[in-house]
């Protein structure tokens, strides 16, 4: 039997390969980028993953891109998974939630890693809720082993059910590592277009059939949950019942000793739940043997809010609704422990430890650094002026010693939001976005300038990299950035490249303060290849 230690995101990965994946399509985000880099490593290392076939693995522009691409894959009957970070999902939201209406050929898989505690996003969106609206069967691994085999599994049921099929996992399980037992690799799918002809046409009148169709399978996907290994019920003391889901199993299991020696040796009874729509009859079952039920669940309160309109009111239901679990950020061993009227680990105290607060940083000799540097200068002069910005390491220009930026609020909003505060009488407006930021989606924003000839500077800090998640490359190099700017109708005369560095600044200044002046649309495209992706090049 093999065996590897690996990281939930590379179980991910890794289960696909088994599985027979041949497409894998990804816009980079924390903390699901390491699915695709793993697969990228998979891909060129056969060897290493024991794949029977070769497969692609691609970043692409952004969610909706990789989404659609997988999606193809699926249409051409080959197994593809698409994985993204939580708020990217808002983004291939579109082609998600429609292709649960087409009859899926290939099996399709959507990893979406979410961020409770918001360690590196905007916000702690919670995407079973996504899963539920799209009508589709979500799993929810509980460990790496099964992120491992829940992959595998994800494609067999995204056959049968022709449904995309959701892995959904949160940080801690993406990014932490334990031994997986692996299974032996299948064999691929025959290239396969699917049967109906009209299975993939979402016109209304298709659509309504298909919507028919997909409401029907919920029927089916609830018996799949009743008799799913990852939805264990265990009736044991009828006073409490706790129902934990995914990574809460273990920090249930972590506090389960000291739980029993507090209660004379009465274990609680316990549902777990790892895959959707919820098993309902062993809810049912747990609520009619317990007095009271704990919910155990990292995110929103999914679990907790269905179980309201579920069960009747008669008994007490707890959790984030009622406070003893926190409804913000991350879940933890000790926030379990306190839920279950366990007294404070005092051993584990580290309160004399607390590290000094250290603000996050741009690195040493970030090209962004010298970009704020002329920026700030070149708006000194005016008395009201917007500098709208967006996702990416930038976003630190925000903070001291900058403080060169206003708005963040979502990948490309920079070049809408310049847009508008542009349009009704804002000036001037100057949007900062990084190149790849700009492809995920500022340019279609651009176009709109473009096309209203809105009088805005948008800054693109061009350093040929994804840098906040570890360096990807731009779906496009620098080279081909100009002719793009010059393809969507801006003036040549107001596209303006020059070299981000503390040696240019004179200079620098003078370029954007001209493009200020210019009543137009203008981009200036600030060049400097990002510090951390020159090591990694640099690498052996
Ligand atoms: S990773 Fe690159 S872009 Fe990000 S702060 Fe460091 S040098 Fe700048």
């Amino acid at each position: 039997m093999a065996f590897e230690t690996l990281m939930g995101d590379e179980a991910i990965a890794l289960g696909a390969v088994h599985a027979c994946l041949s497409g894998g399509f990804a816009y980079p985000g924390t903390p699901s980028t390491e699915i695709m880099e793993y697969l990228q490593e998979l891909a060129r290392r056969p060897d290493r993953g024991g794949a029977l076939q070769p497969f692609v693995a691609q970043w692409c522009s952004n969610e909706k891109t990789a989404y659609e691409s997988a999606l193809g894959a699926s249409f051409a009957g080959k197994r593809a998974l698409v994985s993204m970070k939580h708020v990217g999902l808002n983004v291939a939201a579109d082609p998600f939630i429609n292709s649960a209406l087409v009859k899926i050929n290939g099996g399709l898989v959507v990893v979406v890693a979410d961020d409770p505690g918001m360690h590196s996003s905007q916000d702690e969106q919670d995407s079973r809720w996504l899963a539920d609206f799209a009508r589709v069967p979500c799993m929810e691994p509980a460990d790496q082993q099964e992120a491992y085999d829940m992959t595998i599994e994800a494609f067999e049921l995204s056959e049968r059910y022709e449904l995309p099929v959701m892995i959904r996992i949160t940080t801690r399980l993406a990014h932490s590592r334990s031994v997986v037992t692996l299974k032996p690799a299948r064999a691929g799918n025959p290239v396969r277009k699917p049967g109906g002809s009209m299975d993939w046409i979402l016109m209304p009148s298709v659509a309504r059939v298909r919507w028919h169709e997909l409401l029907g399978k919920q029927e089916k996907l609830r018996g799949v949950s009743e008799a799913h290994a990852a939805n264990f019920l265990v009736l044991g003391d009828t006073k409490r019942g706790i129902i934990t889901t995914g990574l809460a199993l273990q920090y249930y299991k972590e506090n389960l000793d000291d739980y029993l020696e507090a209660h004379g040796g009465a274990k609680p009874s316990h549902l777990h739940i790892g895959f959707y729509p919820m098993p309902g009859d062993k809810i049912r079952a747990l609520y009619a043997a317990c007095d009271e039920v704990l919910v155990i669940e990292e995110g929103y309160p999914y679990i907790e809010r269905q179980l309201r309109g579920l069960v009747a009111p008669a008994k007490t239901i707890r959790g984030k609704e009622t406070g003893e679990i926190p409804y913000e950020g991350e879940l933890s061993p000790d926030i379990v422990r306190k839920a279950l009227g366990l007294p404070a680990n005092q051993g584990l105290s580290v309160r004399e430890l607390v590290p000094p607060t250290r603000p996050p940083q741009l690195c040493m000799g970030c090209p962004h650094a010298d970009s704020f540097s002329a920026l700030n200068e070149a708006v000194a002069g005016y008395a009201l002026h917007a500098v709208t910005s967006d996702i990416g390491c930038y976003t630190l220009g925000a903070l001291p010693p900058y403080n060169a930026i206003e708005t963040t609020v979502d990948m490309g909003a920079s070049i809408g939001m310049a847009r508008g505060a542009a349009e009704v009488g804002l000036k001037p407006v100057v949007a900062v976005i990084g190149d790849s930021t700009f492809y995920h989606s500022g340019l279609t924003n651009l176009i709109d300038a473009v096309s209203h000839n809105t009088n805005m500077t948008v800054l693109i800090l061009d350093n040929e990299t994804t840098g906040m998640t570890g360096a990807q490359p731009t779906i496009l190099a620098s080279s081909r950035l100009e002719p793009v700017l010059k393809g969507i109708g801006l003036d040549p005369e107001h596209i303006k490249i020059i070299r981000a560095h503390r040696n240019e600044h004179d200079k620098n200044v003078a370029v954007i303060k001209a493009e200020l002046a210019w009543e137009g649309p203008s981009v200036v495209v600030l060049v400097r290849e990002c510090i951390e992706a020159l090591k990694k090049a640099r690498k052996p």
